[in-house]
C-alpha cells in the first residue's frame, strides 16, 4: 500500500480535499499517519479513539498534542452521517434517518430486546438492487451502493448517542438493501466490526441477511469474515418465490440456493438461519410448512418466521396468528428450531420490510 493510492482513493471518494479517515482500513491508516511522520503505535491511538470511544473529531483525542490534532486536521476528516430523524417507538425501538453526502437517505434502526440486547440493523445500499415485492425498499429502486464508511457509520453514529453504559451489542445487515449487491465494502464493514482493532464484536453477533444472491455467499463465507448468515427463503415452491421474489429467484432457484447452503462450511456450533416472511394465504399453509421441513433437511438451520409488516399499498396481508403458530408447531414436530420474529417499532415503520427513506417525506 503506498500514498499514491490513498491519494487515488481520496480523489475518487470524497468531494472534499482532505482524506476521509473512515474509508482506509486499518493498515492505510497506519500507512497514512506514518506518512505525516508518526511513530507507529500512534495508530493505535487514533482508531482507538474512533472504533472505541467514538470520537466526533480530532479534537476530542485528548492524548494527541495539540500539534498533532491540529496536523491531523488539516490533512484529514472523520465524516459524519446527518441525522435526519429520529424516532423513538413506544416500545424502545429508535429508526435513524440518515443522510447521505450527495443527499441521499438511509435509514439504520436500533432495537432493544430482553437479556439487555442492542441490535442495530444496518443498510447497506440506498434503495435496493431486488425488486421483492412485498418489501417497502424495493420500490425505491436502487439508488446506489453505500461505501465502507457509509455503513460503519451507521453504527459509529448511533452508538455516539447512547449512553456509555448501553453498547450495541448485535448487528444485523437487514436494513435497506441487499448486502451480498455490495459484497466488497459490506465485507470491508464486517472485517471492522469483528477485529479486536476495531468494534470488537463476536462474529456470531454480525448477522448478514441476503435473499440468496449465491455466488457471493460462497465468496463472503470462505474468506476470513466468518459471520452469521441469514438467507431469506420465503416460499417453497419456484412458482411462489418467482412471485414474490422475481429478480433473485430467476437467478438462483430453490434448489441451487439450498445446495450451496449445504456446501458452506460453518464453524463448529454455528448454524444458519432461514427467514420467512408469512404473507396470508401466499405462503402460509401447512403443506408449504412440510415442503420447508424436506427443503432444509440436512442443513444445520433455525427457522425465523417474519409475520408480515404491511404499510399503505402493500400487496400482500400478514398470515392470522393462529395460522403461524400452526405452521411453526409443524415445524417443531420434525424439530426443527423456529422462532417467530417479534416485530418491533411498527408504530414508526421501522419493522422488517417497512424502510423506505421516500415515505418519509
Ligand atoms: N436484502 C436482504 C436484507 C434486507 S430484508 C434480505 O433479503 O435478506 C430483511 C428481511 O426482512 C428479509 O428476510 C425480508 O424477507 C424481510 N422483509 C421484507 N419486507 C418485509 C415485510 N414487509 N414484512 C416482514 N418482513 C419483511
Amino acid at each position: 500500500m503506498t500514498l499514491t493510492r490513498i491519494t487515488a482513493g481520496k480523489n475518487e471518494i470524497s468531494l472534499s480535499p482532505k482524506l476521509n479517515l473512515l474509508t482506509l482500513s486499518f493498515e492505510e491508516t497506519a500507512v497514512f499517519l506514518e506518512g505525516l511522520g508518526w511513530k507507529k503505535y500512534r495508530a493505535g491511538q487514533v482508531l482507538s479513539w474512533i472504533y472505541k470511544q467514538f470520537a466526533a473529531d480530532f479534537d476530542a483525542m485528548t492524548d494527541l498534542s495539540k500539534a498533532d490534532r491540529h496536523l491531523l486536521s488539516e490533512k484529514a476528516v472523520l465524516s459524519h452521517l446527518k441525522v435526519v430523524t429520529h424516532q423513538k417507538s413506544s416500545d424502545g425501538t429508535e429508526k435513524f434517518l440518515f443522510e447521505l453526502d450527495d443527499g441521499k437517505q438511509i435509514e439504520t434502526v436500533l432495537i432493544r430486546s430482553e437479556k439487555k440486547r442492542r441490535t442495530l440493523c444496518i443498510s447497506s445500499q440506498a434503495g435496493c438492487t431486488l425488486d421483492c415485492n412485498f418489501c417497502l425498499t424495493a420500490q425505491e429502486g436502487l439508488k446506489r451502493n453505500l461505501r465502507v464508511d457509509e455503513i460503519i457509520n451507521q453504527f459509529l453514529s448511533v452508538q455516539a448517542v447512547l449512553p456509555e453504559e448501553e453498547p450495541i451489542t448485535n448487528v444485523v445487515l437487514m436494513g435497506m438493501g441487499e448486502p451480498l449487491a455490495n459484497l466488497k465494502a459490506v465485507t470491508a464493514a464486517c472485517e471492522r466490526m469483528i477485529s479486536p482493532v476495531g468494534l470488537n464484536l463476536a462474529s456470531r453477533r454480525v448477522t448478514v441477511s441476503t435473499a440468496g444472491l449465491v455466488p457471493q455467499i460462497k465468496t463472503l463465507l470462505s474468506g476470513p469474515v466468518a459471520v452469521n448468515l441469514s438467507i431469506s427463503l420465503n416460499a417453497t415452491t419456484d412458482e411462489v418465490r418467482n412471485r414474490i421474489m422475481p429478480k433473485v429467484n430467476r437467478l438462483y432457484p430453490i434448489k441451487t440456493l439450498l445446495a450451496a447452503c449445504r456446501e458452506i462450511p460453518l464453524p463448529p456450533r454455528r448454524t444458519m438461519t432461514f427467514e420467512y416472511v408469512m404473507l396470508g394465504g401466499i405462503n402460509d399453509t401447512l403443506e408449504d410448512a412440510a415442503r420447508l421441513v424436506r427443503l432444509v433437511k440436512g442443513i444445520p438451520c433455525k427457522i425465523n418466521l417474519i409475520p408480515f409488516n404491511a404499510y399503505p399499498g402493500a400487496l400482500y396481508e400478514a398470515s392470522p396468528a393462529p395460522q403461524i403458530l400452526k405452521f411453526q408447531d409443524l415445524l417443531h414436530r420434525h424439530h426443527l428450531r423456529t422462532t417467530i420474529r417479534k416485530s418491533k417499532g411498527r408504530d414508526i415503520l421501522a419493522a422488517c420490510g417497512q424502510l423506505n427513506s421516500a415515505f418519509e417525506k
